[in-house]
């Protein structure tokens, strides 16, 4: 599923095996998860950094220290990756839009790994600190789970 904008126009692509009803609500939620990315500011690469940092004193004692934050548009199949060795973390645009602690909680995962690589108890008991990891967890579920469903060719303007 997914929706944009073509000129005055907003087109929202669903299944076609979906019922008037289904159609409506998908509909609905569609266009304001469209409005909601429209109107979130993007945070540039520098705001990032003072995020992560920021979020390393909250949680880490300021123990991860990044040496750099930033977009990258092509890491599609990654939210977030970081290379130990230079500090640098990097995050998928895909995260643009969603909810701040879902880009907090990825914030959190990369800057974790400069501390601990891999994913044993002790990364994360580190990432125990942070009250919304479940949650942003499963946030990020939903989305790939979404992206699997079935897409139908043909659209439906609204
Ligand atoms: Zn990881």
């Amino acid at each position: 599923m997914s929706a944009y904008r073509e000129g005055d126009r907003t087109v929202v692509l669903i299944p076609a095996r979906m019922s008037k009803a289904e159609e409506q609500r998908w509909v609905s939620v569609m266009l304001d998860k469209l409005a909601a990315q429209e109107s979130k500011r993007v945070l540039g690469d520098a705001e990032l950094t003072e995020r992560a940092e920021r979020l390393s004193a909250q949680y880490f004692d300021g123990r991860a220290r990044p040496a750099s934050v930033r977009w990258v548009t092509n890491q599609n199949t990654r939210w977030g990756s970081c290379t130990p060795a230079e500090g640098s973390i990097r995050l998928s645009h895909r995260l643009q839009g969603m909810p701040e602690y879902v880009i907090d909680y990825v914030l959190l995962h990369e800057l974790a790994h400069l501390l601990v690589p891999g994913h044993g108890p002790r990364f994360w008991r580190l990432l125990e600190a942070y009250p919304r990891t479940e949650r942003a967890r499963g946030y990020l579920e939903g989305v790939v789970a979404a992206d699997r469903l079935p897409h139908v060719p043909g659209a439906r303007s609204e």
